[in-house]
């Protein structure tokens, strides 16, 4: 699992960007795809692991990279870029790919990925999806051409764990959009590529989306439980997403991890008051910090 190359299928091999972390589990997972003399990269790696560009120059051999394309804008992704462009590894006319975003930062002479746009290489075809959620200008990429059709899931599903998220209401639609396209293989951007069947005979790749849209399910079942019993504060007119965090995780007690568990919470109280399920009271009008939030 955590080999600094992988060969995934006979086009596509991955990259290990070698920036191990809290947050980048063994490190960013970049992949290559072709097979002829033009390759094209899926995300770069940090741009501080001069091993990275070793490995991936030796993958390359005499071909050349001649498209990048980028799943979101976070560093851990896009930060290989300037250094694999200065090197002898890309083609003269290299051009990087990334989805335009208004609230996230641009790459210099990159040029915008739109929905359902396809890149070609060799015999694969990747198609781009807009998956918003994990940050609002990520992409998925659909591959197809090979003998199973593959996901590379950039941050929107990791190999383990759950991913972070700027904003639960797209980030769920992105979820059922791409469980739609019933992928055998994820290829995610962090952690083990997913793949084969469990022990039911279950695509695993299916069941891992599945996964992480039951697992959000039932967080916001638990919040909405919660909220439907009185408030720890007797008369109040509601709960703070400090009463909520603590009623629906009580187990923890690190404070770093409780502040994680917080603002996840928050995310699911934004989501189900744009949903009309619940109405957020500001104690103090002036103040958004005394937010109390209640069933309507
Ligand atoms: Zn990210």
């Amino acid at each position: 699992m955590n080999k600094p190359v992988e060969r995934i299928a006979r086009d596509i091999v991955r990259v290990l960007g070698l920036n191990p972390g809290p947050f980048t589990l063994q490190g960013t997972n970049t992949y290559l795809f072709g097979s002829g003399p033009r390759r094209l990269l899926v995300d770069t790696g940090d741009g501080a692991q001069p091993e990275y560009l070793k490995l991936l120059y030796q993958t390359l051999g005499d071909s050349r990279i001649d498209r990048i394309l980028i799943t979101h804008w976070h560093n851990d992704h896009t930060g290989g870029i300037p250094a694999i462009l200065h090197s002898d590894m890309v083609s003269p006319d290299c051009t990087i790919f990334k989805h335009q975003h208004k609230d996230c930062p641009n790459i210099d002479g990159s040029q915008d990925i739109s929905d359902g746009q396809v890149f070609a290489v060799d015999g694969l075809k990747l198609t781009a999806m807009l998956t918003p959620g994990h940050t609002p200008d990520h992409v998925a990429f659909l591959v197809s051409g090979c003998e199973q059709k593959m996901l590379v899931t950039g941050d929107l599903i990791l190999g383990q764990g759950t991913t972070v998220v700027d904003d639960l209401q797209p980030y769920m639609r992105s979820l059922d959009q791409v469980l739609e396209t019933a992928p055998s293989v994820l290829l995610p951007g962090h952690g083990p590529v997913v793949q084969g069947q469990d022990d039911q005979g279950q695509c695993n790749a299916v069941r891992v989306i599945r996964e992480y849209i039951d697992h959000r399910h039932m967080r916001e079942k638990q919040i909405l439980q919660t909220m439907a019993g009185p408030p720890p504060i007797a008369g109040a007119p509601g709960w703070s997403v400090e009463q909520i965090t603590a009623a629906v995780y009580p187990a923890i007690t690190d404070p770093q991890i409780i502040r994680a568990a917080q603002k996840n919470v928050h995310l699911h109280l934004l989501k189900l008051k744009d949903e009309q399920k619940i109405k957020r009271i500001l104690v103090d009008p002036l103040d958004p910090e005394s937010a109390l939030w209640a069933l309507i």
